[in-house]
């Protein structure tokens, strides 16, 4: 009745996070994407007919700034999906630093304040919707990516967590943990691996990333924005704190 629900969705304007921006746009919602403040990354949400927030998740005043701006471009807040993130391969003893501080930020740290400053209007929404896009590396690991794993375990905490305080708010809080998905980090991941590690990309492909995977093939961005208009819906009002697997059988072993 009356008003669409309103989303905001981090890094909303490539791979995983524009198709689900898109897939809540479908779905009837009014979109709101965050992403850095590029001229490409505002053509295409403009494409898309989806609004833009500018804004660099590895700085704490532009985080918390962004909020602001997402409330009063779409006069609330219903929905925020966490899903900004990048990667970078290195061993440990080789890591840069400035590069695990930044990926913290942006993975872990961005999630909270945007949380932190969102819950007001998404306890106001009486049936708010936080989604973050973790990754199956949420839950196990592998070598050469100590940031992203760190990061992405402690989001499955940030999620349990704030699946607890907003159980009586009708807020509910979960996780969802892809495996391989083919975007345009994937891709730059390719080239990355086949570096590192000495073999070509496709070896990279069946070796590396489909190693653990029972079903061989990557996932399309379409398949988790699926699984995440269901999570946001209000038939899902009893599922939160939960940590979903779309892992092509990954930790089935
Ligand atoms: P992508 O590179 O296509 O998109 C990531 C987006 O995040 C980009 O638009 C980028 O500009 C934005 N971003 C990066 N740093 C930012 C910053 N400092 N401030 C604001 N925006 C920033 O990557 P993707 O594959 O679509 O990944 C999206 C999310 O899904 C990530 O959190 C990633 O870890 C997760 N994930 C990806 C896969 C996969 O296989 N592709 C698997 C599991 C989880």
């Amino acid at each position: 009745t009356g008003e669409p629900r309103t989303a905001l969705v981090t890094g909303g304007t490539s791979g995983i996070g524009l198709a689900c921006a898109r897939r809540l746009q479908a779905d009837g919602l009014r979109v709101a994407v965050l992403d850095l403040d590029r001229p490409d990354a505002r053509e295409v949400a403009a494409q898309h007919g989806l609004k833009f927030v500018g804004a660099d998740l590895s700085r704490r005043s532009d985080t918390v700034e962004a909020v602001k701006t997402a409330v009063s471009l779409l006069g609330g807040l219903d929905v925020l999906v966490n899903n900004a993130g990048f990667q970078h391969i290195d061993p440990i003893a080789t890591f840069p630093e400035d590069t695990w501080d930044a990926m913290m930020h942006v993975m872990l740290t961005a999630p909270f304040l945007l949380l932190k400053y969102a819950w007001p209007f998404l306890i106001r929404s009486g049936h708010g919707r936080v989604v973050n896009i973790a990754s199956i590396h949420a839950q196990v690991a592998s070598p050469y990516k100590s940031a992203y794993v760190s990061a992405k375990h402690g989001l499955l905490g940030l999620t349990r967590v704030a699946a607890l305080e907003g159980a009586d708010h009708g807020l509910t809080v979960n996780a969802i943990c892809p495996a391989y998905v083919r975007t345009p980090l994937v891709e730059r991941q390719l080239a990355d691996q086949a570096r590192t590690r000495g073999i070509s990309e496709a070896e990279v492909i069946s070796t590396v990333m489909l190693e653990s995977a029972a079903i061989k093939r990557l996932l399309e961005a379409d398949d988790v924005g699926a699984l995440l208009s269901y999570v946001v819906s209000p038939a899902a009002w009893g599922m939160t704190g939960s940590v979903l697997d779309l892992d092509l059988g990954w930790t089935a072993r």
